[in-house]
């Protein structure tokens, strides 16, 4: 390391330090990261102008000395805005830089290309800010996610057939927005926001059941694109030959028979009504949820084959899937060429309701935990 990457290195540290602990003086960050006294300074000065941290003299001396300065981290020292687009709704998320949620809002809105939808995104984001009473200029961005596939460069949509947003760019969709944006593809988002929040897990593939299939895969925390932007389409994996037409265009993938509708359908669109009549032991449903259970696990074995990962099971069915857990184990335990137990490997997501919306702020989160930094000094 050269003169800059070690000032920069004490920086990081120092700042991680104050996150962990929360609070601590200059006497023990010194001790602590065996760093000298004016290091320190002069960094938790530099914080201090940022803004990410504060000081106070809170620290009780019982000796009845002079109280040591104690310096603090400050968590919503800046904030990211995530907004999650579905067909059907809006979900707008306000996250520190813990990841912790500030602020959340479910708009039930169908999706529409025109202007006036475009509007409806920016009010959704001044509604959001307004409700949380933020200062704007903590606002680190907005991250958009959106279903569809997100070319290399962030800024369009490169296959946007689940809800017609093929082509349309991140400029399109911040028109309104006065912040700065970043486009995100959905399943990338909630992907993000477990591995982010699992840090025995480094190495997951991410597999999001809602109306359409999607996923993500991490390796070593970080997320896999492959070279076509298709890794991860787990739903167009074929299950049956020739069998039930995706959308795709193609016939037999896992989407048609793993895709959250194919429950919702059954209870007059609603998943909640759904599992709420399968554990008030309707037959007809219960018959459909196994055999849903059946395609899941052939699915989730096929995964662990390829990838000999974790699996974490997301979207709108891995809300409900904690329960049916044993189930869906004991079908996958059977498939197994290797006789072994995916109790080991396969999760429940953790965020239920705003995974995809938190994983697109999250984005700006890392980012700036990333960068922000580094400024040469
Ligand atoms: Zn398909």
């Amino acid at each position: 390391m050269n003169i800059a990457d070690i000032k920069m290195d004490n920086r990081k540290r120092i700042y991680s330090y104050l996150r962990e602990q929360g609070q601590a003086t200059k006497q023990e960050i010194a001790y602590h990261l065996q760093l000298s006294l004016p290091t320190v300074t002069q960094n938790l000065t530099y914080l201090s102008e940022l803004g990410l941290i504060s000081c106070e003299n809170k620290v009780v001396n019982r000796a009845g000395g002079r109280n040591p300065v104690a310096y603090s981290y400050i968590p919503d020292a800046r904030v990211a805005i995530g907004l999650d687009i579905t067909r059907h709704h809006i979900k707008s998320i306000v996250i520190d830089l813990d990841g912790q949620i500030i602020k959340y809002v479910y708009r039930r809105k169908d999706y529409q290309r025109n202007d006036d939808y475009l509007k409806i995104l920016a009010g959704e984001v001044e509604n959001i800010i307004a409700m949380a009473g933020l200062e704007r200029e903590k606002i680190l961005g907005v991250g958009i996610a959106v279903p569809g596939l997100i070319d290399r460069t962030g800024e369009y949509v490169y296959d946007g057939r689940v809800i017609d947003n093929d082509g349309m760019t991140r400029a399109e969709f911040a028109k309104y927005m006065n912040l700065k944006t970043k486009l995100i593809h959905d399943s990338a988002a909630a992907g993000f926001s477990e591995i982010i929040r699992s840090p025995d897990i480094h190495n997951a593939c991410y597999v999001s059941l809602g109306s359409s299939i999607g996923g993500s895969v991490f390796i070593h925390d970080k997320a896999y694109l492959g070279d076509g932007l298709f890794s991860c389409e787990f739903g167009h994996l074929n299950l049956v030959p020739d069998g039930l037409p995706c959308y795709c265009g193609q016939k037999g993938c896992f989407d048609p028979y793993c895709n959250s509708e194919v429950l919702s359908n059954q209870a007059n669109g609603d998943l909640f009504t759904f599992f709420d009549r399968l554990n008030n032991g309707d037959e007809k449903l219960r018959k459909i949820w196994d055999t849903y259970l059946d395609h899941l696990a052939t699915l989730i074995t096929e995964i662990r084959m390829m990838f000999g990962s974790s699996i974490i099971i997301g979207g709108d069915i891995g809300s409900f899937i904690d329960k049916y857990m044993p189930q869906l184990q004991a079908k996958i335990d059977k498939k197994s060429p290797f006789s072994e137990k995916s109790a080991r490997f396969l999760y429940p997501c953790r965020n239920k309701m705003e995974a995809i919306a938190s994983g697109a702020a999250l984005h700006f989160v890392q980012e700036f935990l990333d960068t922000a930094l580094e400024t040469t000094d």
